[in-house]
């Protein structure tokens, strides 16, 4: 309970004398010790108070301890817990068909993995067994997993330390017009420009030798990337001209986050393979996935698919997955996205970006925004370098700091405030984290100034 510094003090040793964490130097951590979580806010052993506007890790859609998710897996555990996936059960079963009606034309079956990384991995092994070739494409400014092959897709620094683990992976630039590779000065000019690299790139690379392209169909970690116009449907028809598949990572933007099911079906495009995990069930229990095509799906109707997964749609997971389901129809979630996204977090950060000189760019959809941070508007230099560590970091680090001390929990990544909160988030709570960004947004200008 709050104020249990005998309790506080077991998690914290604990966790620093056992527990070796993610992506950090293991020395030089101090992880927060949380008490509770209910709906957007969880605590820390204080009393300590966060309004969660990053859903913890881009999963968390749909809050904490939702009365639907925590039901159907305690029925679910008191049913039958897990059943290994040689066997068909019903809730996967269930799960499985769900998803195949709610994602692309020609949507066929599933193949469940633990998380995204190695629905990543798995798709891409279904490409190459498939079509026959080697190499993939993926793009800069992407996040793909952390196992050997997704780790490799990756295009951003947490790559680098692991990269040459998959040698059949090709980076190329997709669009970003606030930013642009390709000299742009319009949307239109950025999707043209784009595709003729692309195109470019495939040619080089040899298109018999490519099996397919990896995006995020609306980049996530990395910014916030909305495909300018035209540009996924041209991806898709490089995809056709060159027998290459095309796998849509909604591994962040899936489930509702955009106002979609999928962030693709905002776009007229359809993918040859989905992957997807977080949102699927809100991370209650670790679950992913990968949505396969028809002709796909024919591959292997003869010939083995040489994978799987102990757990490979595990009943808790899937069992949360229905109830996913069942409570965007109830509480019609994706509607209330699409509503909150355009009617309040939309106008209200171009209001700040009117009002902070600190504020380059804001763009997003739905419940997925990114405020892009800048010290000078007309240089566009970022308020801290590409990849800062340390005391270079320290800019924008205050910024995420003063958002913390009004009781806001941002996500953070790179020069971005990126605002992402649990779907389930009310206006009344909605609003009051954006005051309260509004006000770290002082901070911000301050620095810039400095
Ligand atoms: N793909 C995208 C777009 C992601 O954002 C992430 C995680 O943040 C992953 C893949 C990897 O998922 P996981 O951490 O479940 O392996």
């Amino acid at each position: 309970s709050f104020g249990d510094t005998e309790a506080q003090r077991a998690v914290r040793e604990n966790d620093r004398q056992y527990v070796f964490h993610s992506w950090s130097a293991q020395g030089q951590i101090d992880p927060l010790p949380i008490a509770k979580g209910e709906g957007v806010r969880f605590w820390d052993y204080d009393g300590t108070e966060y309004l969660d506007f990053s859903s913890q890790l881009v999963n968390l859609n749909l809050g904490h301890q939702h009365p639907g998710l925590v039901r159907a897996i305690q029925e679910q555990a008191g049913r039958l817990a897990t059943i290994q996936p040689a066997m068909a059960n019903d809730v996967r079963g269930e799960l499985a068909k769900r998803i195949v009606e709610h994602s692309f034309d020609g949507a066929r079956s599933v193949f469940f993995t633990n998380g995204g990384a190695d629905a990543n991995e798995y798709a891409v092994r279904m490409a190459r067994h498939h079509t026959g070739r080697q190499k993939v494409l993926a793009r800069y400014r992407s996040y793909h997993g952390s196992t050997s092959t997704a780790i490799t897709l990756t295009g951003e620094p947490r790559r680098w330390a692991n990269g040459t683990l998959d040698s059949g992976i090709v980076h190329f630039f997709g669009p970003y017009p606030y930013r642009s590779a390709f000299y742009a000065e319009t949307p239109e000019q950025e999707t043209e420009r784009a595709l003729a690299h692309l195109r470019q790139t495939i040619e080089l690379e040899g298109p018999s030798t490519i099996a397919a392209i990896i995006l995020e169909s609306v980049t996530g970690t990395n910014g916030i990337l909305i495909p300018t116009p035209g540009y996924l449907e041209g991806v898709r028809a490089l995809c056709d001209e060159h027998g290459i598949l095309l796998i849509a990572d909604e591994v962040m933007a899936g489930f509702g986050r955009t106002g979609e099911w999928f962030a693709f079906q905002a776009f007229d495009v359809q993918p040859d393979l989905v992957t997807f995990a977080k949102g699927v069930n809100s991370g209650y229990v670790p679950l992913g996935g990968v949505v396969i095509s028809e002709a796909i799906h024919e591959t292997f109707a003869d010939k083995p698919f040489p994978g799987g997964l102990t757990y490979s749609g595990h009943p808790l997971g899937a069992a949360a997955g229905v109830a996913t389901f069942d409570i965007f129809a109830e509480e019609g979630i994706l509607e209330r996205v699409k509503d909150l996204g355009e009617r309040v977090v939309g106008p209200r950060l171009r209001e700040m970006a009117e009002k902070h000189p600190s504020v380059g760019e804001v763009r997003g959809t739905g419940l997925f925004w990114a405020i892009e941070l800048v010290i000078d508007r007309e240089t566009r230099e970022p308020l801290v370098p590409f990849n800062a560590a340390g005391a270079a970091g320290a800019p924008f680090a205050k910024v995420v700091a003063a958002c913390k001390a009004a009781g806001l929990w941002p996500f953070a990544a790179g020069n971005r405030l990126q605002v992402a909160p649990p779907l389930i988030i009310s206006e009344e709570d909605l609003r009051a984290g954006l005051d309260i960004i509004d006000a770290a947004l002082d901070v911000a200008d301050a620095e810039a100034a400095a």
